[in-house]
């Protein structure tokens, strides 16, 4: 949406406002086609995504006659003995289905996206002769009534079988509680979850895009059965990104659109945990974080204490650092960080650098902080949690709900608001997309970004 600047904000339809959508393209690559009794009945389809070519589904309408009769020698010459799609979602060979070499693309309609990933009822328009396959990416908007955020379920009309869509993605069970209340005595319901989703998603996007990032999912509401998913498996949406790591076969579920989180929540994905790494770049930090665990017996106001002390430290440094509540016990001060020019910054030197600042805190107040793992049951000291800055380590992500009591979340706040009296509490899935509205915290975040080399010598 945009508004012109002296336009007041006004409910309704006028020339002040106007919608457009943001992601260009209603394009597919057609990686096949299929007959039944000889006569053609739909395409396959496919977008890049990474090295992956993956399918997307069926495009079943939009062939009158003519339109057949031009594409299908367009077809034939580009036909393979190969399919041309790749990764766990690959269509089987399949009777009356002929494979094609993937550089036709094919305009297409479609009115969502299945959870799994696939285009519900799509339509062909006809041939883009103009763009090359190779150039046609992931993210295929669905039509614009289908981004519509879901209604209210009591107001909204419900489709076959009781699914609602949010931003184009099918739920199914939208009912289903996930948490029995979020402090106000009312379920949070799985499309509870994906509006919350639909209405952060783009604050979200920025921390997590392009990094590996594992899922706590709680098929059941988070009295049930939980599980951590770090892989993407037999049935992944392909709405979720895959990213191979070096050292692991298996690739890594990642999420790089809303529209997986919103098939995150259909599958019951409550809590996201990234890994801390650059963007696209896993073997290079990107941030640190610095987890402050309080143990039995400290109040909240000594975690506040704790970090803004740790900011302080981190600015004497020359790093920038930002707060967020954690929807759980304790706080994270997160410190941006610039990739280097030159000689990248790795893991064992970035958590070196973590592990000396939280060392030095707890030295300087031993009867306040501690860094040893074996001490960290220690009545009444905050342990200085520096091990999330590894490679592999993750964090919960900003404004990440949490699978416990209260549907709290990961809340960015003002280092003005770090102050006796801050209630994590405040924070759930219901109460945050109004506040974060009117939030600036985590403003020029990017813009703080600084390289650790520097500090790293003021360090030493
Ligand atoms: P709190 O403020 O209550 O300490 P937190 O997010 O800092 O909240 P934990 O829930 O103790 O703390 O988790 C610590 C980190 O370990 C998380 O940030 C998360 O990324 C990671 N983690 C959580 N659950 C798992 C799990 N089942 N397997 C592996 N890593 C996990
Ligand atoms: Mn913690």
């Amino acid at each position: 949406m945009s508004k012109s600047g002296e336009a007041p904000y006004v409910s309704g339809r006028s020339d002040t406002w106007t919608k457009a959508k943001c992601r260009a393209g209603h394009e597919a690559v057609i990686g096949g086609w299929a007959t039944t009794e000889g006569k053609f009945r739909s395409l396959l389809v496919g977008v890049n995504r990474g090295s992956h070519f993956v399918y997307i589904g069926r495009v079943g309408t939009g062939y009158g006659a003519s339109k057949v009769a031009t594409l299908l020698p367009r077809l034939k010459k580009h036909a393979a003995k190969t399919s041309p799609f790749t990764g766990a979602t690959a269509p089987r060979r399949a009777a009356g289905v002929t494979w094609l070499d993937p550089v036709l693309v094919a305009e297409i309609e479609f009115a969502g996206w299945t959870g799994d990933g696939m285009v519900r009822q799509a339509a062909f328009k006809g041939l883009r002769e103009d763009k090359p396959a190779a150039e046609v990416e992931t993210d295929l908007p669905a039509s614009p009534e289908a981004v519509e955020p879901a209604k209210p379920v009591a107001a909204s009309p419900r489709r076959k079988g009781g699914r609602v869509d949010v931003l184009g993605v099918s739920l199914s069970h939208p009912d289903k509680a996930l948490w029995p209340d979020a402090e106000d005595g009312k379920p949070v319901s799985k499309l509870d979850l994906a509006n919350y989703f639909a209405a952060v998603g783009e604050w979200m996007m920025s921390h997590i895009k392009g990094r590996p990032c594992s899922l706590l999912r709680t098929p059941d509401g988070i009295s049930g059965e939980t599980f951590f998913q770090r892989h993407a498996g037999l049935g992944t949406s392909n709405l979720f990104e895959l990213v191979h790591v070096f050292g692991d076969k298996k690739p890594y579920l990642q999420i790089d659109r809303i529209e997986a989180l919103v098939a995150a929540a259909q599958i019951g994905g409550i809590e996201l945990h990234p890994w801390n790494c650059q963007p696209d770049d896993p073997e290079v930090p990107g941030r640190l974080v610095f987890d402050l665990d309080p143990g039995p017996g400290v109040e909240f106001n000594d975690v506040v204490a704790a970090a803004n002390a740790m900011r302080e430290r981190l600015d004497a440094l020359g790093l920038n650092s930002f707060c967020k509540t954690t929807g759980g016990k304790g706080l994270h001060v997160v410190t941006p960080l610039k990739a280097a020019k030159r000689g990248k910054l790795d893991w064992p030197t970035a958590k070196d650098f973590a592990r000396q600042v939280c060392a030095e805190m707890a030295a300087d107040e031993p009867s306040r902080y501690v860094v040893n793992m074996a001490k960290r049951l220690r009545n009444g000291r905050i342990f200085l949690d520096y091990l999330r800055n590894d490679r592999m380590s993750t964090a919960v992500a900003l404004l990440s709900p949490r699978a416990r009591p209260g549907a709290h979340v990961s809340m960015p706040v003002q280092w003005t608001q770090v102050k006796k009296g801050l209630d994590p509490a405040r924070y759930t899935v219901r109460t945050v997309p109004a506040l974060l509205a009117r939030s600036k915290a985590w403003d020029g975040y990017c813009e703080a970004e600084v390289p650790l080399a520097d500090a790293i010598k003021r360090l030493r």
